[in-house]
């Protein structure tokens, strides 16, 4: 079965027609696919196109399995997919609109020690339509439709490397930009990678003007690999490097990450090391401590301490902020909220 959400409107119309169904009909059909309606939904649709388009496709390929909510408002969904695998989001509310974190692959393979959803490795890539429709569901929970938007901005930080399932994640990024669709701007959509150098470059000679997130988490290669394997492959340098050739061919000003883990990347040495790499060009360092994972022995640098780094940082002239850890209280992180399901499901 194929999913409707996969497809442009230009081909959803092409596939429509070779079905023998007249070119309008996927117009007003989209639209429903686009405010998360189902086949029995459309009620501008004959009951024989339904039926026929029924026994072919999916038009809403997930749905709410959990929602909790957070003292913070936050608001965390676990979302089960038309073939039973489970995924999350994250929807969370600020003064200048809500901001959705959506999931790219089912687990993840890159092995990152801090992260709970590679846990248990990779399931497999979410096609564009998948990644399309979190936000689309969520949307519509709150209220939402395509022209009315409940969700004015996007991260691709929940579970899963963005970069490898590049294919998807770009098509997905045409899809939400659509004016046919959901039209959320470029400059409101941010990409989080572990840093894939290649692709990166790849993501840079297209020019989308998405902003661009790297999870540094160490200035320092040796201590990046203890948590990161994908420091094996590529070095800080070549990181660097491939931020500044995105700056150049986008405009837009890269973000780095780094998670505050006790003992291991918050030293006075770290910060000095850290400014050292980030001086020359134009970034921002988004500083959030470590929310811990229990499967994993790593604990978060303390408040005071952190704020000390960020003291060290501004000091040496870094732009950098602390971020706010949100939904602390409703397995926030990366992965959490799946990885307590998948437990007690097999319990
Ligand atoms: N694979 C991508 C996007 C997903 S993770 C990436 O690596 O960037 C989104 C961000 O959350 C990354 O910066 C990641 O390092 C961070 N993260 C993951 N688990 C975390 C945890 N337990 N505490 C704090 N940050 C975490």
């Amino acid at each position: 079965m194929k999913l409707l959400l996969d497809m442009s409107l230009e081909e959803l119309t092409e596939e429509l027609v070779s079905l023998g169904l007249p070119k309008y009909k996927s117009k007003q059909i989209y639209g429903w696919l686009m405010r998360g309606v189902d086949f029995d939904g459309m009620t501008d649709i004959d009951k024989k196109t339904r039926s026929l388009l029924k026994e072919r496709y999916i038009a809403v390929p997930m749905s709410i399995q959990t929602k909790l909510i957070s003292k913070d408002k936050t608001q965390k969904y676990l979302f089960r997919l038309y073939d039973g695998n489970v995924i999350e989001g994250v929807l969370m509310k600020y003064k200048y609109g809500n901001t959705l974190c959506v999931s790219t692959q089912i687990g993840c393979r890159m092995g990152c020690k801090f992260c709970a959803s590679t846990l248990n490795g990779l399931v497999r890539n979410l096609t564009a339509g998948e990644i399309l429709s979190q936000i689309i569901t969520v949307n519509k929970e709150n209220g939402g439709t395509a022209e009315k938007r409940e969700i004015t901005n996007v991260v691709l930080m929940g579970s899963g490397e963005p970069l490898d399932n590049f294919d998807n994640v770009i098509k997905f990024l045409q899809q939400v930009n659509s004016k046919d669709g959901l039209n959320i701007s470029y400059r409101n959509i941010s990409l989080s990678t572990c840093g894939l150098v290649p692709e990166m470059k790849r993501f840079a000679d297209m020019a989308m003007p998405v902003n661009l997130t790297i999870s540094l988490h160490s200035p320092i290669d040796e201590r990046r690999k203890e948590i990161m394997p994908i420091a094996n492959k590529y070095s800080i340098k070549e990181i660097i490097d491939a931020a500044k050739y995105y700056f150049e061919k986008t405009k837009r000003r890269v973000i780095f990450e780094y998670t505050l883990i006790e003992g291991k990347n918050d030293t006075r040495q770290d910060a000095e090391i850290l400014a050292k790499t980030l001086k020359g060009f134009s970034n921002h360092l988004n500083l959030i401590r470590l929310n811990p994972v229990s499967e994993r022995n790593l604990r978060a640098t303390k408040n005071d301490k952190a704020q000390e780094f960020l003291t060290i940082l501004q000091e040496l002239n870094v732009s950098a902020t602390i971020r706010r850890q949100m939904g602390v209280d409703i397995n926030g992180a990366c992965g959490q909220l799946r990885n307590t399901y998948l437990k007690n499901e097999n319990a």
